[in-house]
């Protein structure tokens, strides 16, 4: 296919695709499937190797948020019946960290509901970095706080912060039809205050809102824009008691061609499988493995993941390697260009499951001779049928008594 060796060579050279090219990866068939995951493939091995990198989240603060980002099930009037709870103290936080980082992950990300930090937040924040990174040796770690204000990225970065994530979620045409309580610009004004502030900077989307292709390829090429060093794609898991409960529209096969079109126009940046792989990949995870070259471990903010020994078994399973400590996880160019700025590192997002039940009925009638009745067909689900058996709502982890699953 001229398109695929097109896009792989331009991957491999770090040049943009056109709008076209990203396009026409999106309306590939079914039949094109594996020829799109094995080019995306060769280019994600030529900056990443079989490498995994596992990133490992704590939610800090959960629910009651002010805004109305109608994806999210901690937003102003959201009916679902998620875990709600204030900030996390540092060793409560540092404890989930440790976790993480017990499974294998290189990085843990800190995510707090709300618009964003004030001074005071910023100063239990730092707290928590300074106790996670005093306990836990060359850790990574990204904060995801909401909007910052001037001077917080800094504070951020002196207290030992390597990264901070702030998301576009979906193109600025329709970025007004997701959220009113703030704009596109903002989140555009935040990732930029954070790259200044010489934090790797992380900021990735949301598909499956309703979008278009072409918004999918318009907020793709405006991370590309923004040069992030870790993007994260996020499945919409729709929500019981949020708006979009409803929006149950993409499948396995177009979740892959949404990773390879990201890893074509992002050649060289840490894509990452963020919230909504079990839900909406199922059992055609381990493919992502060949298009991204980053998971989260375990569980999501709100929702649960599979457990994390599935993650780990996935990844051997599928012949990649989790990315250990000492490795770099940025292509050379892209480490040195960081280093220069200031940070060390390299970045996260949000997202669920629970095990699908098969929807199998029971024996048909008789055989001819009255005697047995035929074995019959499991029924199959269709691949774009609503899922809300898969979607569960994490009790475990920070902010609950039990452990958390890593
Ligand atoms: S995405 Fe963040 S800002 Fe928006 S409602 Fe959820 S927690 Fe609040």
């Amino acid at each position: 296919m001229d398109l695929l060796n097109t896009l792989v060579d331009k991957g491999l050279r770090r040049e943009l695709p056109t709008r076209e090219e990203a396009l026409a990866v999106l309306a590939t068939s079914d039949d094109e499937l594996l020829d799109v995951v094995a080019a995306a493939g060769q280019v994600r091995r030529q900056w990443f190797g079989r490498r995994v990198k596992l990133n490992y989240l704590v939610n800090l603060k959960s629910g009651l948020c002010p805004e109305d980002c109608s994806y999210c099930s901690q937003r102003l009037g959201s009916k679902a019946d998620i875990l709600k709870y204030t900030w996390l103290k540092p060793d409560e936080a540092s404890k989930a960290a440790a976790a993480g980082v017990a499974g294998g992950a290189k990085r843990v990300c800190l995510v707090a509901s709300g618009r964003g930090p004030t001074d005071r937040d910023i100063a239990r924040v730092s707290e928590t970095i300074e106790a996670i990174k005093e306990q836990n040796e060359g850790v990574e770690v990204c904060a995801c706080l909401g909007l910052l204000a001037e001077g917080q990225a800094e504070r951020l970065r002196a207290a030992g912060a390597d990264a901070y994530n702030h998301n576009l979620n979906t193109s600025e045409a329709t970025y007004g039809d997701i959220t009113s309580t703030h704009t596109y610009q903002d989140r555009v004004d935040t990732v930029t205050k954070a790259h200044g502030a010489g934090l790797s900077a992380c900021s990735g989307l949301i598909a499956g809102m309703g979008e278009s292709d072409a918004d999918l390829v318009d907020v793709v090429f405006a991370l590309r824009e923004l040069d992030p060093d870790s993007v994260p794609v996020n499945f919409l898991i729709p929500f019981e008691g949020t708006p979009l409960a409803k929006e149950w529209n993409l499948t396995p096969q177009r979740c892959l061609r949404i990773l390879a079109m990201t890893r074509f126009v992002c050649p060289d940046v840490e894509v990452r499988l963020a919230g909504g792989r079990e839900v909406h990949l199922r059992s055609m995870q381990p493919l992502a493995l060949h298009l991204v070259n980053s998971i989260f471990l375990g569980d999501y903010l709100t929702s649960e993941g599979q457990a994390g020994q599935a993650d780990l078994d996935m990844i051997a399973d599928a012949g990649f390697e989790v990315e250990g400590a000492g490795t770099t996880t940025l292509p050379r160019h892209r480490a040195d260009a960081l280093a220069a700025s200031g940070c060390g590192t390299s970045p996260t997002g949000c997202g669920s499951h629970e095990d699908g039940a098969c929807g199998s009925h029971e024996g048909g009638g008789c055989g001819p001779c009255g005697g047995h009745a035929a074995p019959e067909a499991p029924e199959q689900v269709p691949a774009d049928q609503a899922r809300t058996d898969l979607v569960s709502v994490r009790r475990r982890g920070a902010g609950t008594d039990l452990a958390p699953n890593a």
